[in-house]
């Protein structure tokens, strides 16, 4: 399994939301048994946020927007659901976590760092302090941090490639889907919507 510093590679840097989907991406690859997935099984994950933590599902997960297995729900939750198809297998992974209080000094500090100090005591409190919020999440157990939930589903077929017919105002190709009928003509929405 790929581990956190790949994933930091690949997301840029290292940072509390990134070990939370580090943590969500390990589970989801153990529960569904994800490492020994045949050629002939895929693994669709929802995320219901865009942030940081995202990246480490990716990498670990190989669920990818380009291949059409990633999907966001902008729900604004830290709530994961991952389903292997065709058998239907699949969990969703809720993040229920309670970093340790900040002492007074971190406080101060992160207030120093958000007003604009950029002094090497401030720097120092608070890259201690993102890292300190880092080891909680990596050393947590599974169930002080996750609420996973297995069940079954019926999948939709997956998803297929269409046609892709021409715009008739910009002449640019879209998928079929996405066409809009505007005054009697074949357009694409930015057309539709202009
Ligand atoms: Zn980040
Ligand atoms: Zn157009």
């Amino acid at each position: 399994m790929k581990t956190f510093d790949d994933v930091v590679k690949f997301h840029g840097h290292s940072c509390p939301g990134l070990a939370f989907g580090y943590r969500v991406a390990v589970a989801a690859v153990k529960e569904l048994n994800m490492e020994n997935i045949s050629e002939d099984e895929e693994v669709v994950a929802i995320v219901e946020n865009d942030l940081c933590a995202v990246d480490a599902i990716q990498v670990l997960t190989g669920c990818t927007f380009g291949k059409g297995n990633l999907i966001f729900k902008d729900y604004g939750k830290q709530v994961y659901t991952f389903m292997k198809r065709p058998s239907g297998d699949a969990i969703r992974i809720s993040i229920d976590f309670t970093l340790p209080e900040e002492t007074e000094e971190e406080k101060e500090m992160w207030k120093r760092y958000s007003e604009g100090d950029r002094s090497e005591d401030v720097l120092k409190a608070v890259h201690n302090r993102k890292a300190k919020k880092m080891k909680a999440i990596l050393d947590a157990s599974d169930s002080e941090l996750l609420k996973i939930t297995r069940f079954r589903i019926s999948l939709p077929p997956e998803a297929r490639i269409y046609p892709s017919i021409r715009c008739e105002m910009c002449g640019e190709k879209m998928a079929e889907p996405k066409a809009r009928v505007k005054d009697g003509r074949i357009v694409c929405i930015p057309c539709f919507e202009s």
